[in-house]
């Protein structure tokens, strides 16, 4: 740790908190009481509370929960505490499916390793919840059953689908062999396309160890002289943790300037979109760290293909150009262009594309465009009411993120008892999210907002400002308040 720098940090946040009318004190008391939950969704105390002591319902059914992940095993377990009588099956067929992804950025800077991140998904299954340990293959909402891969049918009341996304290398010519992977589980098909030879993604866990070894490699590069060029991208679907394409370019930045090699390094980023991120305050602050950090970016730009052999990476790029005069409309018309555009690296860090799995998407739970449509408020499926969709694969706006399940999975299980018991559906998603943004090893932005797309803090400080103390939680309370809290169905 630096500690100069670190003495400057508090300098600057004790300015901040001094016009706020706190002390350092203050704030740490405040972080302290609420200082994971704050990161995850800004818990109040009346709410921790009410959390302790659930109002337990004696509505019966029978609920299918098929994905156990974060938000699948975080529901089931708010249920069993709200339900006198439950009867909950969760489908999973990954043995480490509740690891902890958020901590991947950090296994691929070094900070952590991945067995700080791996969980066993049959040390967070419920009591009294039933596991089935396979992948579902079949949804037959008419007929209220899955088919699982084995051949077996199981059949519902309610259906929660939580089966989370998938990344989809294998639209990326070049990675096709690749095929579709999981963040958690056996990628060693993916990591055997990307080979060893500067290419990494750290969306797996496995591929974010990778990372890591290829960062050192291309560091220990520039550091040798050699101008080195890293390259990040972030492609044109939804992706989980919209800040993570960019939380690596930073921790990049920041190992290669421990190194001393910073000078011999370009760090460009090639964003699909048009902007840094969508809510204006964060794209203006991010813009400034990145000019700050003399970076470079170049928007319109989406991964197509990789010629691994060439070290190049090829990008379909768009650009408008003004038309001929509308009479009609009275103005000139907009003329959308585009080519593919040969990028030379050394070092590629791909965030893919992100997909519904195809069994959700080719099913009739699934929409056109293969998530599931639900009510954005109420989280219950816009065709069948019995059905209800949380986390990745729930057909959000924004916000594919463990912060906004934390908040989503309270609201699904108000509203799934209510509906158990013919009441009307009380709760309400507002659509927050959060995304810790980490802008060096030891400082966090933190981007908290919901569909009002403009930042709602938790925490009385100015949100654009990068603070260790976020930091500090991002690596040392976050993990266990999800872990511990969300996965106990209390937090
Ligand atoms: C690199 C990275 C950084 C991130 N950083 C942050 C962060 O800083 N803050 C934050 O809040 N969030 C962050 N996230 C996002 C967060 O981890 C995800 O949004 C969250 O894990 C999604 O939970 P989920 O339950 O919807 O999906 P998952 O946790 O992916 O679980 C889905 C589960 O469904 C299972 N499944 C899939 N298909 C089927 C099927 N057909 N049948 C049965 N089971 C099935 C899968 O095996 C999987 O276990 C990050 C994610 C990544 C990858």
């Amino acid at each position: 740790m630096d500690y100069k720098y670190i003495n400057n940090m508090l300098a600057e946040m004790d300015k901040d908190l001094s016009s706020k009318g706190l002390s350092r004190r203050d704030a740490m008391k405040l972080a302290g009481i609420s200082g994971a939950s704050l990161i995850m969704g800004g818990a109040s105390s009346a709410e921790a509370s009410t959390e302790q002591a659930p109002a337990v319902s004696t509505a019966k059914g029978k609920i299918v929960i098929v994905g156990g992940g974060l938000a699948g095993m975080s529901t089931a377990a708010r249920l069993t505490l709200n339900l006198a009588n439950p009867d909950i099956t969760v489908i999973e067929p990954q043995a480490l499916s509740v690891s902890y992804q958020p901590g991947q950025t950090l296994v691929a800077a070094g900070i952590w390793k991945e067995s700080d991140i791996a969980y066993n998904r049959d040390d967070f299954v419920p009591k009294g919840v039933k596991i089935i340990k396979d992948k579902v293959i079949g949804f037959d909402p008419n007929h209220n059953s899955v088919t699982t891969a084995s051949g077996e049918t199981v059949s519902y009341d309610y259906l929660i689908v939580a089966t989370g996304l998938q990344l989809d290398f294998e639209r990326i010519k070049g990675l096709e062999a690749a095929g579709r992977a999981y963040s958690s589980g056996d990628n060693s098909k993916l990591l055997k396309v990307l080979g060893d030879n500067g290419v990494c993604s750290i969306y797996t866990a496995e591929g974010a160890t990778k990372t890591w070894e290829q960062l050192q490699k291309y560091v220990a590069q520039a550091k040798s002289g050699k101008k080195t060029q890293f390259v990040f991208t972030d492609p044109d679907t939804p992706v989980k943790c919209g800040g993570a394409p960019k939380k690596i370019v930073y921790l990049t930045n920041s190992r290669l300037k421990e190194a001393g090699a910073r000078e011999n390094a370009e760090l460009t980023y090639y964003p699909s979109g048009g902007a840094m991120f969508g809510v204006p305050e964060f794209h203006d602050a991010i813009l400034e760290q990145f000019k700050r950090e003399g970076f470079k970016w170049h928007y319109r730009h989406n991964l197509i293909e990789v010629e691994l052999e060439n070290k190049i990476a090829v990008f379909d790029s768009k650009w408008q150009e003004k038309g001929g005069w509308d009479p009609v409309m009275k103005e000139f018309e907009v003329i959308g262009k585009h080519e593919k555009l040969r990028v030379p690296y050394d070092f590629l860090h791909i965030t893919p594309p992100q997909i519904a799995p195809r069994e959700v998407g080719d099913s009739d739970i699934g929409s056109a465009a293969g998530w599931v449509p639900v009510n954005k408020e109420t989280l219950q499926h816009i065709k069948f009411p019995n059905i209800f969709a949380i986390g990745d694969i729930a057909q959000l706006p924004m916000g594919k993120t463990g912060g906004s399940i934390r908040k989503q999975y309270k609201v699904l299980v108000d509203n799934l008892i209510a509906k158990m018991e013919g009441k009307k559906l009380p709760s309400k998603y507002a659509g927050y999210t959060v995304c810790p943004l980490i802008t060096s090893i030891g400082t966090v932005m933190l981007a908290e907002f919901d569909w009002t797309v403009k930042p709602t803090p938790s925490f009385p400080l100015d949100p654009l400002v990068e603070r260790w103390v976020y930091w500090l939680m991002k690596v040392y309370a976050l993990k266990p308040m999800t872990m511990y809290g969300m996965l106990s169905g209390r937090a």
